[in-house]
């Protein structure tokens, strides 16, 4: 329910973003939250710093033209949203897949800003990204997509303006044509220019693994809540792109079994474990669907096509493909068959009925902008590395992160005390992550 002020802010969100459907519900979800807060802070209503926070100060979208290796010229559609700047540059990744439009963009930007915030580390929140679909393409046509791409973005990011990363269809080798074409445009070696970088020119150890690590860090925090841990756990995560398979990689470290994971062709389970050097094998290096894996496996794995991979039965769920991969059914099921916890890897990939079923069933939900932030959190700490020209090891970046999911982890059950909602963590990290950024916006004034 949305306290009446909040409506009203709402409603004039629906009327100047027509369409948006994926912006309105990520809007929504916080504006639900946040209502406690005003009663307590006059002052924000006062300065229409919710209206200010719901409106992005810049939006630029321009055309990508490339040539695939027919020499066939294609069009493509760039964006880049500069959502809010009062933490830090705006920071979030690039998405490149052929469902990305303004409202993905919004989205996404929107939910970067509060999950920026949530980190404690000062960055902004921004996101970027592409209808380009790079499915089936070669690795050259990926390098003059990429070229193309940062022929026009180059000119609104900086390391003190605008810093982007990865996301979906944009992983290590995208991150290294982007920069790469930077460099040569600007005839400057500004590694804090964008993250997700290889070790080899300004990359960060654990940045690879980040968000699916932190997610497994931030679930084992829930379950120590509750009294108990991954051990003996069943756990399904969905997916089977990098944030799924470092979760994966985290979770059989911390004690759990993951038995599922999945990509747009259907799901596998393999009730024994994945096999994390298979799953590798086919999804990073040769780049194939998930029936490879199973096929692979023999008699240990079964591909199922075209159903919810929520139908497998287990104890801990961990939604890491897309946005909106949840619904409100599969959340009924999950529950029905002893789900305790949700950690979202993904960028709200729970529909709003789901978190609903899984808040009344008293379901501990790590929502993914407190539970995968730490993707964002280590591109921070790359951010820090390049800025003083310095690499840490790799335990020690992972210490970091450990200590960041910790923290969010704890601040967001000490706001959702502080509110009245214990153990929620949906409306704890909202406040939490609004607080500062509202803060922040009264003191600079006007902005
Ligand atoms: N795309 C990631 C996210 O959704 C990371 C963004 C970044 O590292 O800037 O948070």
């Amino acid at each position: 329910m949305l306290h009446e002020k909040l409506a009203s802010i709402y409603d004039s969100v629906l009327r100047r973003n027509p369409g948006e459907t994926e912006f309105h519900q990520a809007v929504r979800e916080v504006l639900e939250s946040i209502g406690p807060v005003l009663g307590k802070h006059p002052e924000y209503a006062e300065s229409k710093i919710i209206e200010r926070i719901c409106e992005p100060e810049r939006q630029i979208i321009f055309r990508v033209p490339w040539e695939d290796d027919q020499g066939e010229v294609h069009i493509n559609r760039g964006f880049r949203v500069e959502f809010n700047s009062a933490l830090g540059p705006y920071k979030g990744g690039l998405r490149f897949h052929p469902s990305v439009y303004l409202g993905i963009v919004k989205f996404l930007g929107f939910e970067q800003i509060f999950k920026n915030s949530l980190t404690g580390l000062p960055i902004g929140g921004g996101k970027g990204g592409s209808d380009f679909d790079p499915k089936g393409r070669s690795q050259r046509e990926i390098m003059r997509f990429c070229q193309s791409f940062m022929t026009e973005l180059y000119r609104h990011i900086g390391e003190y303006t605008d810093v982007p990363a990865g996301d979906i269809g944009v992983g290590g080798r995208e991150v290294g044509y982007l920069f790469g074409q930077y460099k040569r445009i600007t005839n400057r070696y500004e590694s804090g220019v964008i993250t997700g970088k290889g070790l080899s020119y300004g990359g960060a150890q654990v940045r690879t693994e980040a968000t699916g690590y932190g997610c497994a860090f931030f679930v084992e925090e829930m379950l120590k809540a509750r009294g108990t841990s991954f051990d003996g756990k069943r756990v399904v995560v969905s997916g089977s792109g990098n944030v799924a398979i470092y979760t994966t990689e985290k979770v059989q470290q911390l004690g759990g079994t993951v038995i599922a994971c999945s990509d747009s062709s259907g799901y596998v389970v393999d009730e024994k474990g994945i096999d994390l050097d298979l799953l590798k094998q086919v999804k990073e290096v040769e780049r194939l669907r998930v029936d490879v894996y199973a096929k692979r496996r023999g008699g240990e794995a079964r591909f199922v096509a075209g159903r919810s991979i929520w139908e497998v039965p287990c104890e801990v769920a961990m939604p890491s493909a897309t946005q909106n991969e949840l619904t409100g059914r599969d959340a009924e099921t999950l529950v029905r068959n002893g789900c305790v916890a949700v950690g979202e890897g993904a960028n709200m990939p729970t529909m709003p009925e789901g978190i609903r079923v899984f808040r009344e069933a008293g379901v501990a939900f790590g929502l993914g902008k407190a539970a995968n932030a730490g993707g964002v959190a280590t591109s921070a700490l790359e951010m820090q590395q390049n800025a003083s020209r310095d690499s840490w090891s790799f335990e020690f970046s992972e210490r970091r992160l450990q200590e960041i999911m910790r923290d969010i982890h704890a601040r967001c059950l000490k706001t959702a005390d502080e509110y009245g909602m214990p153990g929620d963590y949906v409306a704890g990290a909202n406040i939490d992550g609004f607080k500062r950024v509202a803060d922040a916006m009264l003191s600079l004034g006007l902005i």
